[in-house]
């Protein structure tokens, strides 16, 4: 008999699993993916680290994330940098003095404020109705429609002026020279990858992979004390109050055998509404990578449906409301701890994931 039977190998069953081996409990983690890790994995192509379910770069506010992470693994100094490709023209996110000037010639904050404003106020919007009223009152026409608009309607696949302006509560604009695209005080990526840290994090605890725990509910639930659960909360309850939904990705991912670096950048946009993907990753530059070939991935943003892979969960009122009723019935459970992004029905950061599971841990252990 387990103390903690821990569904799911991310970061959230991970960090529970090693600190629950660190205080002498005996722990099995199952996943049904062939990997450990979830969605931070990387798989290695050409010697090169590929962030397979999409970019992946750690950052946090918090030393003391920072500090716990850092156990496990060395961060290199990567900064994300991203840019936006709108019909071959280029701009640097997040938008900064450098988009300004790319946009209007604008060489001084003070001229790029001016600007800013000057099309917020012939806009002429005071209640936003809607995502796009949302965006150009707050940055305005031209970077609404060059930088925003094509982007957020193939992520969500629906028109701006059908998206409800909560989305958009703010939108980072800085008046520096500065394409750091987080405002954290620390970032960067694992060297070796995220695997590793997982590895490091799952040394000596026994791990089963390609075990899907629904194959075996009742019998999983009764081979442990207690069940750490990450997996899809209305899928532990047979979907009693209806499903969950949520927006996909899907990813191509290309060896180019002939060019060793394609894009000159880990990350780019393609803003425009034609471009059928949203971003553009190349892969080698996470790690300043020297291999004589590259490895890009295109990614596509897609409709879900129950079976498909489930990404960012659509947090509107009626998700919320289900989501509501599942949480009631977590909240009376006596053995089953729910954690991580797909259990809590939440888009969570990697720090933030981490946190969360550490916040779990203090709790169970009356720490
Ligand atoms: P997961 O990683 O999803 O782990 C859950 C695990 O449970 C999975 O391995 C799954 O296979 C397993 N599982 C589910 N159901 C079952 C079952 N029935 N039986 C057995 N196993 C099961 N965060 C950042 O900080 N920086 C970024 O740049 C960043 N980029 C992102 C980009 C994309 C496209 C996405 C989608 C997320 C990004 N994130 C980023 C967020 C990051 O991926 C999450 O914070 C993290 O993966 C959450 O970990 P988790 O353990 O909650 O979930």
């Amino acid at each position: 008999m387990y103390d903690y039977l821990v569904v799911g190998a991310g970061l959230f069953g991970a960090v529970f699993a090693y600190e629950a081996n660190k205080r002498g409990k005996k722990c099995l983690v199952i996943d049904k993916r062939d990997h450990i890790g979830g969605n931070v994995y990387t798989e290695e192509i050409e010697g090169i680290h590929v962030h397979k379910y999409g970019a992946h770069i750690f950052h946090t506010n918090s030393k003391a994330i920072w500090d716990y992470v850092n156990q496990f693994a060395e961060f290199n100094r990567f900064t994300n940098s991203p840019i936006a490709n709108y019909k071959g023209e280029l701009y640097n996110l997040p938008f900064n003095m450098n988009t300004f000037n790319k946009l209007w010639g604008v060489v001084t904050p003070d001229e790029a404020k001016l600007k800013i404003e000057e099309q917020r106020q012939a806009a002429g919007i005071t209640e936003p109705r809607n995502l796009e009223e949302q965006a150009i009152s707050l940055v305005g026409t031209d970077i609404y429609e060059k930088l925003i608009k094509g982007y957020t309607e193939k992520q969500w696949g629906r028109s701006a002026k059908d998206l409800p302006s909560f989305i958009i509560k703010r939108l980072p604009v800085r008046f520096t020279y500065d394409n750091n695209y987080f405002n954290d005080r620390y970032q960067g990526i694992p060297i070796g990858g995220y695997g590793a840290i997982i590895e490091k994090m799952l040394e000596g605890i026994e791990v089963k992979l390609n075990v899907d725990f629904f194959d075996r509910k009742e019998e999983w639930l009764h081979s442990a004390q207690k069940v750490v659960y990450t997996g899809m909360i209305d899928q532990y309850y047979d979907y009693a109050y209806g499903v969950l939904e949520y927006r996909s990705l899907q990813f191509e991912t290309k060896v180019l055998h002939d060019t060793a670096n394609y894009q000159g950048n880990a990350v780019i946009n393609y803003t425009d509404p034609e471009t059928p993907y949203t971003r553009i990753i190349e892969h080698k530059h996470f790690d300043f990578g020297t291999q004589d070939k590259t490895v890009i991935t295109e990614e596509y943003p897609t409709e879900w449906k129950p079976g498909d892979e489930p990404y960012y969960p659509i947090n509107d009122d009626k998700n919320n409301e289900i989501y509501k009723k599942y949480k009631a019935l977590a909240d009376s459970e006596q053995r089953t701890i729910f954690g991580g992004r797909l259990a809590t029905y939440k888009y969570y950061d990697m720090h933030q994931v981490i946190g969360a599971a550490l916040t779990e841990v203090n709790r169970e252990f009356g720490e």
